[in-house]
């Protein structure tokens, strides 16, 4: 089956939801208007749907004619809060919110895909799950959680699992692909450090805690530098800085909050005791008290399973136009993780980046603009790789 033949044969529809999609974006757990149009558009194809799967999250089951494996393809659903500025004239409709990531498109592809697939139930082997997931970018919970523990990865049993993310750091129509950890666990820190205020005239009659935290700032930077083995990625940012009201107020309390990323669980593990020491030492040399606290529920390493990684290249180097490519990790964190962790699979990046085009622009950035003529092959490739793994005699 030409699989890209029959995305393209579809493409209006899928540009058209994307689009719809994108003028109505919403935030984490609020995904409520997006979960129902996703819903009812998969009933439209015959699809079995659960609604309110751990909060806005729906399934979509899919049986195909004969006998074969169990394959899920999931997509994101959430906005960020974020004003648009771009040039589309179907721009966010939504004050302050906007489908700054693309998830908008990961929706679109996923519903196109269970589209071609509904269509060719007859050759269709296994069962496909469609995951639409709520709160990606929330972190934390997030929304795969949630999904997982109402069953999501059960009855029947899900043997492989899929996803992509669009990627503005990608030409058009390249797929990046990687065996292995592809990104990062995002620990959240935040380091509260006590002093005792008093006049900015008389510093040595206080326990300044701003002083203190310029200290702190630095001295974490040599847990990346000093501490961490450098062939181990390893980033530290403190990224908020909050104290203090007056300039000649020494304040009592200063607070940091920052990320740590890592790609390996040893690594995180050092790197979180490091931190916390580091802070707590610096602080105590000059008096101060340092409470450490660390998000409790991080997103996992995004690992990619070899096998299933190299098989689903196989699969993807069948569709004419893209460039599969090898690329390095990234340290940002993806709630994907979690289902990788119940089952083997791949998440791989669609590239967008088209300066003819005017996709130029970060994900996350106000004037984020996707290329809208790489949908099709996303759509063909989340298609094919349930269509081929759910094939008890195919590339698994
Ligand atoms: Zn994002
Ligand atoms: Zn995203």
């Amino acid at each position: 089956m030409d699989f890209l033949a029959e995305a393209s044969r579809i493409e209006p529809e899928i540009i058209k939801t994307r689009r719809i999609l994108h003028q109505h974006p919403e935030l984490a757990y609020h995904e409520d208007r997006t979960a129902k149009l996703v819903s009812d558009m998969l009933e439209s194809m015959g699809i079995d749907v659960k609604r309110g799967v751990g909060g806005t999250g729906v399934l979509g089951v899919l049986k195909g004619a004969r006998p074969g494996r169990v394959v899920a393809l999931r997509a994101d659903m959430d906005g960020l809060p974020v004003q648009e500025l771009s040039d589309v004239d179907f721009k966010s409709k939504v004050d302050g919110v906007m489908h700054a990531c693309g998830h908008d498109t990961h929706m679109a592809m996923l519903l196109g895909a269970a589209r071609i697939l509904s269509e060719s139930k007859d050759g269709l082997c296994g069962t496909v799950k469609f995951l639409f997931q709520p709160a990606e970018e929330h972190g934390g919970r997030g929304g795969a959680m949630p999904m997982i523990e109402a069953g999501v990865m059960k009855d029947p049993r899900v043997d492989y699992v899929f996803g992509l993310h669009i990627d503005s750091t990608r030409k058009s129509g390249e797929i990046g692909v990687r065996e292995g950890a592809m990104m990062a666990a995002p620990d959240t820190f935040k380091v509260k450090i006590v002093g005792r205020g008093g006049h900015g005239s008389a510093p040595h009659e206080t326990i300044d805690p701003i002083y203190v935290a310029a200290h702190v700032i630095l001295a974490l930077q040599g847990v990346s530098s000093r501490m961490i083995n450098p062939v181990r990625p390893f980033v530290i940012s403190v990224g908020a800085v909050h104290s203090g009201t007056k300039e000649n107020i020494i304040p009592d309390v200063a607070m940091l909050e920052g990320t740590i990323r890592t790609l390996d669980e040893a690594t995180r593990k050092r790197a979180k005791q490091r931190v916390e020491a580091v802070a707590k030492g610096v602080c105590k040399t000059f008096g101060a008290i340092a409470e450490v606290e660390f998000e409790t529920d991080a997103y996992p390493v995004t690992v990619n399973d070899p096998e299933a990684t190299k098989k689903a290249v196989e699969v993807l180097r069948k569709i004419p136009g893209i460039r599969i490519k090898t690329i390095e990790p990234v340290l940002g964190g993806e709630d994907f993780s979690r289902f990788l962790q119940k089952a083997p699979g791949t998440f791989y990046f669609l590239g967008t980046d088209n300066p003819a085009k005017g996709c130029t622009y970060p994900n996350h950035s106000s004037k984020f603009k996707v290329d809208e003529d790489v949908l099709k092959f996303g759509t063909a490739s989340l298609a094919m790789l349930a269509y081929e793994f759910g094939n008890p005699k195919g590339p698994a």
